[in-house]
């Protein structure tokens, strides 16, 4: 690797790059190829972005910034026309090639061993070998999701969907119109491309999506200029809102205080932009409330009944190797779990993972013996 062509590539200076990586450039030597990653963002390059052996740079996925008055915010941000997306609810991976192997990056810049073999079954080998240098941007969807399983998708264990591309050395997302195009011609499955509107029209037809979306329990949209042009705005439904608290609450004391509130500031903005009668705003208060309480007192009383308060995913691998990989993935990031013994089936294993979350239980457990919060 050559640190001058590296700092170049970045836009850094060669001195900047050598300072950074006594902080923010973390190494990491396993799974092989070996790389380093920014563990943080620094000076303009994206947390996530990984520098392999060879010198070939995968920029991380950039931060999509949230509308909170949804018609507002499509005035001030977008002109011309824009895209609508499903916001899929799993997790984020860019996938690339590295000397003939596909690969998975997770987020923070490691290769994820799990989603680099659902990759490589999803995928077609053409893909990188017409474009070696791209980077599939997409999200990791499914019930057998090891971080947010969902039911909600026509997935039957987990799939990857594509929603933005990029290549190697570049920083530039090739946007909407490129994708679907790219995923059209190599049988890639996308986040749904719900519709595509002109920005200054676009509010109500926007909301009629949100409700519809949030009747079938999915996530929200991701609103993106047409001509990729600024960068894109996420927006949520109230459904997901109340999800994510109703699985905050479970393990109440394992969520940062801004989970929770953040959620529930969505909500408020959502319930005054849409102008809500007396009999919608109380459906909404009754499904905000019951995604608080509901699982607050399912914890409770299973503690009460003597249970261990634990959070339970699952996987499906084609190889054991694969699930012990992951295993020593998820140590290495600092997430605690316990894997279940592989169980055949078909031509997969499935196995049952518990997460324990150490500071719900024994908060509870001196809780209902009658400690003081
Ligand atoms: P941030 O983007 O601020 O890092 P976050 O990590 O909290 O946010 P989310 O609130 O889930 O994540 O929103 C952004 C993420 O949404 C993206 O990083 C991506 O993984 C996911 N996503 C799902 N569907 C799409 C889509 N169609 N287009 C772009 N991103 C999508
Ligand atoms: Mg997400």
């Amino acid at each position: 690797m050559n640190p001058e062509r590296v700092a170049g590539k970045l836009g850094l200076s060669r001195e900047r790059l050598e300072a950074l990586h006594k902080t923010v450039i973390k190494r990491s030597s396993w799974p092989e190829p070996r790389l380093w990653r920014f563990d943080k963002p620094a000076s303009g390059v994206e947390a996530g972005t990984v520098i392999f052996e060879n010198g070939e740079i995968v920029h991380g996925y950039p931060k999509i910034r949230r509308a909170m008055m949804l018609g507002p915010a499509l005035n001030t941000h977008f002109s011309g026309n824009v895209a609508v997306e499903e916001k899929m609810n799993g997790y984020n991976v860019r996938i690339v090639s590295y000397h003939g192997d596909l690969l998975a990056l997770t987020r923070g810049g490691f290769i994820c061993p799990f989603s680099t073999e659902v990759a490589r079954k999803n995928l077609h080998p053409r893909i990188f070998e017409d474009n070696p240098d791209l980077v599939l941007c997409g999200e990791m969807v499914g019930p057998d999701n090891p971080y947010v399983p969902k039911r909600i998708y026509q997935v039957k264990s987990i799939e990857f969907f594509l929603f933005d591309l990029s290549h190697k050395n570049s920083k530039r997302l090739m946007g909407v119109a490129r994708t679907h195009e790219l995923a059209k011609e190599y049988g890639i499955r996308t986040a749904p491309l719900l519709g595509e509107f002109q920005a200054d029209r676009a509010y109500p037809q926007i909301v009629e999506i949100v409700r519809r979306l949030g009747r079938a329990g999915r996530e929200g949209v991701i609103i993106k200029d047409s001509e990729n042009r600024v960068g894109p705005v996420k927006y949520t439904t109230s459904e997901s809102n109340c999800s994510d608290l109703q699985f905050a609450f479970r393990y109440y004391n394992d969520n940062a205080l801004d989970f929770f509130v953040s959620r529930a500031v969505r909500e408020g903005f959502q319930s005054v932009e849409w102008g809500e009668g007396p009999e919608e705003f109380k459906a909404r208060a009754l499904r905000l409330g019951e995604s608080i309480i509901g699982p607050l007192s399912e914890t409770i009383r299973n503690k009460m009944a003597g249970e261990q308060i634990v959070q339970q995913v699952q996987i499906r691998v084609r190889s054991i190797q694969t699930a012990r990989d992951f295993e020593q993935h998820l140590r290495r990031s600092g997430t605690r779990a316990i894997f279940d013994i592989p169980e055949p089936d078909g031509d997969e294993y499935l196995i049952h993972i518990i997460k324990p979350v150490m500071s719900t239980n024994d908060k509870t457990e001196a809780l209902v013996k009658g400690q003081f919060w």
